[in-house]
């Protein structure tokens, strides 16, 4: 069989060479045949060089360069049309995927699972952040239709069959641990101790996690409208036992002028909600537009040139 290693690189320049010794070393004392995908994500420092050199030098290793950034997203999908394996690995470039665990998915992957995930323990994370994240699962479990893991990300092993499920979904606003879980397949995970990045700096900025948690929320359905018609009623029916008390104390003890904290808080109430439900209603607009674009999620400046350069053409071409 042959096994497809595909990993997004965003400024990973320091790493990927001791990332394709590490991986290499260990896939190299197994059964089955490999090669390496990389895809620089419109890095800024030397990855690209990096990635030239390897692919100069192995034979296994070939990349695809983005003309600019578009996000690891766009990256993975890009490597993922770009594979030709019959099982793929998604890992990151910065060596918090664990390369050993590599064996391993292979292994319960010949035994007929089509995701083989990998699960880590939030070991080193801060607190706040892990708490932070625990909290959201549990929420976002409860809104959205397909099943989130704590803890799961990309790190998987995909089928042939898990992964062309996978590319049949061409939309634009890629929320892929939701899709992972979305297309279904007999799933094994697997445990793993969380490792702390060593070289260069995570990505992740605050902005960036928050942006990402409210994708997560409105990519796979309808639910966060359901609940403004749901909030909605919930206030209006409040309202009318409002007014019909106060009508009755109007009418049996007569008008009392002062009403200033009410008006008040009901004006702020009732106008942070407004403002909430229309940025939500704004927020699937926004969806409908950029898919109704149909732009391709990348754009390629170069990549190796070889055999499979022809099969993701076709690929590039349908998405
Ligand atoms: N990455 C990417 N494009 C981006 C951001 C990140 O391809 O715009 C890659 C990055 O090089 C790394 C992986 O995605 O291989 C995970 O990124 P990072 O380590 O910053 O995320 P974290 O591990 O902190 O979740
Ligand atoms: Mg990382």
């Amino acid at each position: 069989m042959l096994l497809s290693v595909v990993v997004p690189c965003f400024n990973e320049g320091n790493n990927v060479h001791s990332f394709y010794e590490y991986t290499t070393n260990i896939l190299a004392g197994e059964d089955f045949q490999y090669e390496l995908v990389f895809v620089n994500d419109g890095s800024s420092d030397d990855t690209l060089s990096c990635l030239k050199e390897l692919s100069d030098r192995y034979e296994e290793v070939s990349y695809i360069s983005f003309s600019r950034n578009f996000g690891k997203e766009a990256a993975m999908l890009a490597g993922l049309q770009y594979a030709e394996g019959d099982a793929v690995v998604l890992m990151d470039g910065d060596l918090q995927h664990p390369p050993e665990l590599i064996p391993q998915m292979v292994h319960y992957y010949s035994k007929g699972y089509h995701q083989v995930i990998a699960k880590r323990n939030r070991k080193g994370d801060a607190v706040i952040k892990s708490s932070l994240s625990k909290l959201y699962y549990k929420m976002m479990n409860k809104f959205v239709d397909v099943s989130l893991v704590n803890g799961v990300g990309d790190f998987r092993l995909l089928s042939r069959k898990a992964l062309n499920a996978l590319l049949s979904l061409n939309e634009y606003n890629r929320f892929s641990k939701g899709l992972f879980s979305w297309i279904g397949f007999k799933e094994y995970t697997i445990n793993y101790e969380n490792v702390v990045r060593e070289e260069g700096e995570s990505k992740w900025t605050l902005s960036k996690l928050l942006n990402y948690g409210i994708d997560g929320g409105i990519s796979f359905n309808n639910k966060p409208l359901r609940a403004s018609i749901y909030m909605g009623m919930g206030v209006t029916v409040l309202g009318f036992i409002y007014v019909l008390t106060m009508l009755v104390k109007i009418l049996f003890a007569g008008i009392d002028v002062p009403g200033y904290f009410t008006l008040i808080s009901a004006i702020l109430i009732i106008g942070g909600l407004q403002l909430t439900f229309l940025g939500i209603i704004g927020e699937y607009i926004g969806r409908i537009y950029y898919e109704s674009k149909k732009r391709p999620h990348y754009i390629i400046e170069e990549e190796t040139m070889t055999a499979k350069h022809e099969n993701h053409q076709k690929w590039h071409t349908h998405a």
